[in-house]
């Protein structure tokens, strides 16, 4: 490095500044995946110790060239991790796109879907082919919060769609010191540019890591403590509290709140207030720059679409049908078509509420 480009490092300071205080940060956890003086606050990244800078001596500035939010570099990530042998115009680089849906009833049955993620996760972890699977787990109140499993029967443990932000790359920091180089990781498409930023850097001279980097198809999520603030009166007007929740859901152009005692739903539109800033400017439905992206639009109910972006997790699906792990059957590329254009079309008109799910 040139001494003159010493002055230019960015640090914690400038992510804060940039990023975190104008409301952009997706709460990821990548600044938090390697760096001590860095700790997610639920969904917030926080300084806690000392930063190279507060000590005065070096400046690393790696905090703020990864954040997946205020880092370009997709061009490169397709180049590195993606087929180029199809591209769609909207759910970008792909080799094959499938619905799907488990076989193994303990996953479809728990499932926020086809329990497409669940069975990958459950498939790598009992062949051996990784070492942990990163997912997410929620507590009574739906907090989400990241999961960190070695055995494929923990994989329902983290089923089901949990719309609070869950740091799930801030775990990636925790398994790849304790020595488990090959995991497999689920996230919405801001956790999965993070993982990407993460192998085109600090990962990039160990070849022993080897991440199955598998994205979710998403319209927006939310911070927890609006979330919860915004969605209590309602529950309780539907006579629900928060705890007798067992599954939160979007489709047909609503969100529900499923419950033994019944349900509560919203329409979609209401939602509007509480949709973070950095969804709204989030173009990425499909999770572009993921291996494998998964979601529900596309499929049937009860069935996930599966996008490979590369042959090997084209192989590893096409497997799963073929050991007879996964039913499958057409999609509709059509609806993902139109959930990816609404998404960009919210930035366009600035923001406002798109038809999800
Ligand atoms: C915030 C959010 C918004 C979404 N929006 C859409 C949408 O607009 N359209 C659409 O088609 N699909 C959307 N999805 C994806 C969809 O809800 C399902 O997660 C997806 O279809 C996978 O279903 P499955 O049956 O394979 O899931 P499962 O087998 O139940 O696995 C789901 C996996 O996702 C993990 N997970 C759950 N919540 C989170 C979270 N907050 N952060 C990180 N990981 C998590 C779980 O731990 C689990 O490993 C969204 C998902 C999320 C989290």
């Amino acid at each position: 490095m040139l001494i003159g480009d010493y002055e230019d490092i960015k640090t914690f300071e400038d992510l804060k500044a940039e990023i975190i205080d104008l409301g952009l940060c997706a709460g990821c956890g990548t600044c938090a995946a390697f760096c001590e003086a860095i700790e997610m606050d639920g969904d917030t990244p926080k300084l806690v110790g000392d930063c190279a800078l507060v000590r005065g001596a070096l400046k690393c500035g790696t905090c703020y060239n990864i954040c997946p939010k205020r880092s370009n570099g997709d061009a490169t990530i397709i180049e590195k991790f993606l087929s180029k042998d199809k591209v769609d115009e909207l759910f970008g680089n792909y080799v094959g796109i499938y619905s799907v849906k488990a076989t193994n009833t303990d996953i479809a049955e728990r499932a926020q879907d086809g329990g497409a993620v669940s069975a990958i996760i459950h498939y790598l972890l009992s062949s051996g082919s990784v070492d942990c699977g990163i997912i997410s787990k929620r507590d009574e109140s739906w907090r989400a919060s990241p999961l960190v499993i070695t055995s494929a029967d923990d994989v329902t443990k983290g089923s089901g769609t949990k719309y609070a932000v869950s740091p799930n790359v801030e775990a990636l920091g925790d398994v790849i010191r304790d020595e488990k180089l090959r995991v497999a990781i689920v996230g919405t498409p801001c956790q999965v540019k993070g993982v990407r930023n993460l192998q085109s850097t600090l990962f990039e001279p160990i070849e022993k890591i080897e991440i199955v980097n598998i994205g979710l198809f998403c319209t927006e999520n939310f911070r927890y403590d609006s979330f919860i603030e915004y969605m209590t009166p309602r529950l309780e007007e539907g006579g629900l509290k928060i705890n007798d929740v067992t599954k939160t859901e979007i489709t047909k152009g609503k969100f529900f709140f499923r419950s033994p005692k019944g349900d509560v739903s919203l329409k979609i539109a209401e939602l509007e207030p509480i949709i973070p800033t950095n969804c709204r400017n989030c173009i990425d439905f499909s999770a572009e720059l993921a291996d494998i992206s998964v979601g529900s639009v596309g499929s049937p109910d009860g069935w996930s679409t599966v996008i490979t972006r590369n042959e090997k997790s084209d192989e590893l699906v096409k497997r799963m049908i073929e050991e007879g792990l996964f039913e499958v059957q057409e999609t509709n590329i059509k609806i993902i078509h139109m959930l990816c254009t609404n998404k960009r079309k919210r930035l366009e008109k600035g923001g406002e509420e798109v038809l999800t799910e």
